[in-house]
């Protein structure tokens, strides 16, 4: 009865996918994984990752006295795409709208079910295994892409979650078996091998990485196949779960943003730049940047 009111709600503010699960630490294979990758150097130089390993993997560590954890996720797929910018950043930045709504859940549980309600939002910037948790809360499951996917509304999912110290009832995770099969779509996709069978994903070649959180040079063979100038979508729209999956409903994207083109970036002043990112995920990665992967899509 809980569950189903704080489901309820969550759908409500407008999260298309809300799920449960206990605080309890994620598997030690989980965690053994995910060292095993940073060992190998497979982060790039996304050097945090090396912090809190241990508070990524067990909600616990974050919140003390955390019970269970909310998680929920809103389908930002659009109508329409941009053949250089990622969705997501098509969007507001998310961390803002998803932490409001997370917020708004959280006084709900308070008013209406526990006023003594402890809770802890995290959007992203919280050391938290995101993916991992969302699937033990039965929210879909990893495809070879990486990604967490819905078998109903596919993998453009925005994340968040409610850490809380209420004791609820966890949902059923799905069995990852069921779903990617012998596809492979993604994996032929993706333009640099950053994710191919039988190896791990490798952030040191995926253009999201490389357009989004590489400062640096970029090295002279990845160059040519890098086509986005902000993230890269091309895992996810290969994506057999993407092709049928409802357009997003719940939040608005900004029309300016979809019709860009590297020329037109390239030409940008920063008051530009401010007028057509400033609230988006592209903010934080600044012009400079933005005209460095521009210069690579460059036209004559
Ligand atoms: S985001 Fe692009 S480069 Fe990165 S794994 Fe997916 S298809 Fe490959
Ligand atoms: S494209 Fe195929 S293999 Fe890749 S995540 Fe989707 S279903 Fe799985």
């Amino acid at each position: 009865m809980v569950c189903r009111a704080i489901k309820q709600k969550a759908h409500d503010l407008g999260f298309d996918l809300v799920g449960i699960t206990s605080a309890e630490p994620l598997d030690d294979d989980k965690i053994a994984y995910f060292k095993n990758w940073l060992a190998a150097g497979n982060n790039g130089k996304m050097a945090w990752l090396q912090n809190n390993i241990e508070k990524r993997f067990s909600p616990a560590l974050l919140m003390p006295v955390a019970k269970s954890v909310i998680c929920a996720a809103i389908n930002y797929k659009p109508a329409k795409f941009s053949n250089i910018i990622a969705s997501y950043a098509l969007y507001q930045d998310y961390h803002t709208f998803i932490k409001q709504k997370l917020a708004a859940l959280a006084d709900f549980i308070k008013k209406e079910i526990d006023k003594n309600l402890k809770f802890k939002i995290c959007v992203d910037s919280t050391p938290i295994a995101e993916k991992a948790l969302a699937q033990r809360a039965s929210l879909g499951f990893i495809g070879k892409n990486c990604l967490l996917t819905n078998p109903r509304i596919g993998s453009f999912l925005l994340l968040g979650e409610l850490l809380t110290n209420l004791p609820l009832k966890p949902d059923t995770p799905l069995k990852q078996k069921d779903y990617c099969k012998n596809c492979n779509k993604c994996l032929a996709t993706c333009p640099t091998g950053a994710i191919s069978e039988g190896r791990p994903f490798n952030a040191n070649k995926c253009v999201s990485y490389l357009t989004i959180e590489h400062k640096g040079r970029i090295a002279k063979e990845l160059k040519p196949k890098i086509n986005y100038i902000f993230g890269c979508d091309a895992c996810i729209r290969a994506c057999l779960y993407n092709e049928k999956a409802p357009v997003c409903k719940n939040i608005q994207h900004s029309t300016q943003r979809l019709n860009l083109t590297a020329n037109e970036i390239l030409r940008w002043s920063k008051g530009d730049f401010d007028a057509v990112f400033a609230d988006s995920a592209v903010a934080r990665t600044g012009l400079r940047q933005l005209k460095r992967n521009a210069l690579l899509l460059k036209t004559l």
